[in-house]
């Protein structure tokens, strides 16, 4: 072949990285590994063990152990032994453990990339110059983060042993992305890798081993989803990491319900590729390629749905079909593939089944037609060898199958839009919302619609970056928290105790004594708040309130399933809430604190009457609410978010938005105080609420419906519903279009709360069944609410030409 025939052709010559070092590393070990438990290497009690295949050719690798309950238990309790001193080193000292981590992962990169890719059939070109090299800035950064953390995070301290549970499509990625946070906080590890890749976990292992790091700190199980779920269930472990499926996502959050075990989750996706017809649409297109066929499409944020405008839409799909044709695919040790292995015959099976689904329900299939490697030692039904081909399906309809569920393989869907408006709709249209792409050279256009997007990530005129400066983690049913940056560190450390807290505030719920004159008239019944209109309750019931004396104080609508429905449709009317300017809230909120210092007296009253308390301590909680009001005005405004300055010309901007409808489960104790704590953080970052106030204090809530309306605070955007907090809690925690649930109450209660949450994956927070002490601004007042009523998006822009 000659210079003019190479060009024609543009064929490529086998370039293929040499697998010696990792077959190596393998065989000095006989292939066969052990769990990691307290800085040493241990078989399986279980005596199990499972076989680890290569998927680009069959063969098996190694074998490895399988943790059972006992190994579990050893490993747990290793981290639970390890953690007070871990944690109690200084954060210079942690981060000289991170900086060393780094350094070695640095040093051994090659040796890392190749095992991860014989591991999980990814191309070489993608471990070598995307895994590893993040994985090793993810331990630098947070290395930074142990030594700054005393400054960075007063308040807050390390939570304990944690588990962490991670999938097998970026093995050592998402292990740095969890072990490297847990670690930099003072927090002890147990890790269970996928059973499909634990190698590159394992030889991470030894690395650890290798500079010293103290016994018990890092630990791992290795396993199948059993072994999983052992951790899950662990009562040791204070909280659980998981990265893979919604359903896996799903038992977790049922299972965790009944503990006060903290939880991030980050799940699956369908992520919109959203082209607008002023987009450079080469780019668009090399776009394209890395979204949907980087990492064989395995990836959660994959730009799996194309959505094109109609005007482009012919162009688009034209160039991609022809760009597609000069993929290529095959040995992902090659160093010029495009695309490598399948992890699994059974994830093929499941690409190859929903392609056909989507053919059955009218898509039209495009396929690269190149060659695949075949293999025999692969049983696979689709086909020897490991592989599937890229594939792109046209006249794709927004509800079929293939535009709603995760394929989590080389398959895209495209459909078309019209307007900016049909763009944004169709991109929420789904039950996800980890990530976004938007091409358009109008930077407005793609300012303009990035907020509108309900995900945790945007990339505009770029796609799948990631930085370990920048969170990473969704919106909706792709689950909660963040990994990486600062807001992945707050998903590792709790607040320190304050000491106050355990001052528990006593109060007497009064009961109704029998002699009790029911002389009231049905007028005189405190309605419901919903829309910004007093309404009677659908039951036409009420339930009666005594004071503290046993008289009766007046009658609260029994509000009941209909009425939080109503409640919650008027919350989502009350939309413009969310998009008005942080300073029309703040001015709205100044003024509910004029309105209730008014009114100080009369909730004075109502407070003592009520709850029993002294004039003086009535005084004291009043006055601390009006001051808290005027706290939420005045960080209505401030609770801004970073700019990121990630290695790459661009920016990424970290914006807090509001979660949407919160759902708030008031408490008894110190009544109007704890109800605007809860109220006003959702309400200054522009979430609409609908509340249920405590049950035998309603009267405090109702009476506080007046000071909203005289407060200009939009309809909708305080929804008040009296009645049975359990009952409507429940209902709350069950709605689908209620975004988070935020439960001060029982033990009963909590578990409840979070249990039922689990059908849309709602944020939820709740006091664990453990009394707060309201008047403490370090646990009940702040940022630390400011944070958890909204949720980070991160915007990334990349700039020059
Ligand atoms: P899973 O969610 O099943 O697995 C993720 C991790 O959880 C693995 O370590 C797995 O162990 C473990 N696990 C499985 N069941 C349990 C359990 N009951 N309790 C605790 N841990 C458990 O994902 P899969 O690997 O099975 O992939 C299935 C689908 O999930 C894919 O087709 C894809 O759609 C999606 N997925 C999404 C990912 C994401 O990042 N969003 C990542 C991976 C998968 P083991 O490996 O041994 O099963």
């Amino acid at each position: 072949m000659n210079i003019t025939d190479i060009y024609k052709t543009m064929e490529y010559s086998p370039a293929p990285e040499s697998p010696d070092l990792a077959f190596e590393w393998l065989k000095e070990r006989k292939a066969k590994f052990g769990l990691f438990i307290n800085g040493k290497w241990c078989k399986a009690k279980s005596g199990k063990v499972f076989v680890t295949y290569n998927p680009a050719t069959g063969e098996k690798l190694a074998s490895i152990s399988a943790a059972g309950k006992s190994d579990v238990d050893l490993a747990v309790s290793s981290a639970k032994k390890a953690f007070p001193g871990w944690k109690s080193l200084s954060g210079h000292e942690r981060a000289r453990y991170l900086y060393a981590l780094a350094r070695q992962l640095q040093k051994h990169a090659r040796l890392f990339a190749v095992l991860e890719t014989l591991d999980n059939g990814k191309t070489i070109r993608e471990t070598r110059d995307i895994d590893i090299p993040l994985v090793i800035r993810h331990f630098y950064h947070h290395a930074g983060w142990a030594q700054v953390m005393e400054s960075e995070f007063p308040e807050h301290t390390a939570i304990g042993p944690v588990g962490q549970i991670i999938p097998w499509n970026f093995p050592l990625l998402m292990l740095s992305w969890k072990v490297a946070p847990a670690l930099a906080a003072g927090n002890t590890v147990v890790l269970k890798p996928a059973e499909f890749t634990s190698l590159t976990a394992l030889l991470f292992a030894e690395i650890c081993e290798q500079i010293g790091l103290p016994p018990g700190v890092f630990n791992i199980v290795t396993g199948t989803g059993e072994t999983g779920a052992m951790l899950v269930k662990h009562p040791d472990l204070k909280k659980i990491a998981f990265t893979g499926s919604t359903e896996v996502g799903r038992i977790i959050r049922e299972a965790t319900a009944k503990t006060d075990k903290k939880l991030t989750l980050e799940l699956g996706g369908k992520s919109p590729f959203i082209v607008f017809e002023d987009a450079d649409l080469d780019s668009a297109i090399e776009g394209v390629v890395d979204a949907i066929w980087f990492n064989q499409g395995q990836v959660c944020c994959a730009g799996s749905r194309l959505l094109v405008q109609e005007s482009v839409a012919k162009k688009v799909i034209e160039r991609l079909k022809k760009r597609m044709v000069k993929l290529r695919v095959g040995d992902p040790l090659d160093k010029s593939m495009d695309m490598g292995a399948i992890i699994a015959p059974v994830q093929k099976e499941r690409i190859s089944n929903l392609v056909k689904q989507g053919k059955k329900e009218g898509a039209e299939v495009w396929q690269w037609q190149g060659k695949l490697p075949h293999n025999t030692k692969i049983k696979s039904k689709s086909g020897g060898g490991c592989y599937f081909p890229p594939t792109f399906l046209t006249n794709v309809t927004p509800s079929s199958t293939v535009a709603q569920t995760e394929i989590f393989g080389p398959v895209l869907v495209s459909m078309t839009f019209r307007t900016p408006d049909e763009a944004v709709m169709l991109a929420n249209n789904t039950s996800y919302g980890l990530a976004a792409s938007v091409w358009s050279e109008n930077i407005n256009q793609a300012l303009h619609v990035a907020p509108k997007l309900k995900c945790g990530v945007v990339w505009i005129n770029c796609t799948n970056q990631f930085d370990a400066s920048v969170g990473f983690g969704g919106y909706r049913e792709s689950g909660y928290g963040r990994e990486g940056g600062q807001e992945g560190m707050f998903a590792y450390l709790k607040i320190k105790e304050t000491g106050i807290s355990k001052k528990e505030l006593r109060i007497a719920v009064p009961k109704i004594k029998p002699t009790t004159k029911e002389s009231l008239s049905l007028d005189r019944t405190a309605k419901l708040y919903i829309g910004g209109k007093q309404t009677r309750p659908d039951s036409g019931y009420s339930l009666k309130v005594v004071n503290a004396d046993g008289t009766l104080a007046g009658e609260i609508g029994h509000g009941n399933r209909k009425d939080i429905r109503n409640a919650v449709e008027a919350a989502h009317k009350a939309s413009g809430w969310q998009n008005s300017t942080p300073h029309l809230r703040a001015q709205i909120i100044y003024f509910l604190a004029e309105n209730l210092e008014a009114r100080a007296e009369e909730f004075q009253k109502r407070i003592m009457n009520l709850t029993g308390v002294s004039k003086k301590h009535a005084g004291l909680e009043v006055e601390t609410a009006v001051r808290r009001i005027f706290s939420y005005a005045a960080l209505a405004d401030k609770h801004e978010g970073l700019i990121h300055q990630p290695p790459m010309r661009g920016l990424a901007l970290a914006l807090n938005e509001p979660i949407g409808v919160l759902g708030l489960v008031c408490p008894d104790e110190v009544p109007l105080l704890s109800m605007l704590s809860m109220m006003l953080p959702a309400i200054a970052m522009g979430n609409s609420v609908v509340l249920v106030p405590s049950r035998p204090f309603a009267l405090i809530a109702t009476d506080f419906y007046q000071v909203l309306e005289t407060s200009d605070v939009p309809p909708g955007v305080v929804n008040i519903v009296s009645g049975d907090s359990e009952e409507l809690g429940s209902v709350l925690a069950k709605h689908d279009d209620v975004a988070g649930v935020w439960v001060s109450g029982t033990d009963e209660e909590c578990s409840n709360a979070k249990y039922l949450s689990s059908g849309n994956m709602k944020i939820v927070w709740t006091n664990d069944g453990k009394k707060l002490d309201w008047f403490d601004n370090r646990q009940s007042e702040g940022r630390i609410w400011m944070r958890r009523a909204s949720q980070v998006k991160n915007v990334w822009i990349p700039y020059g030409e």
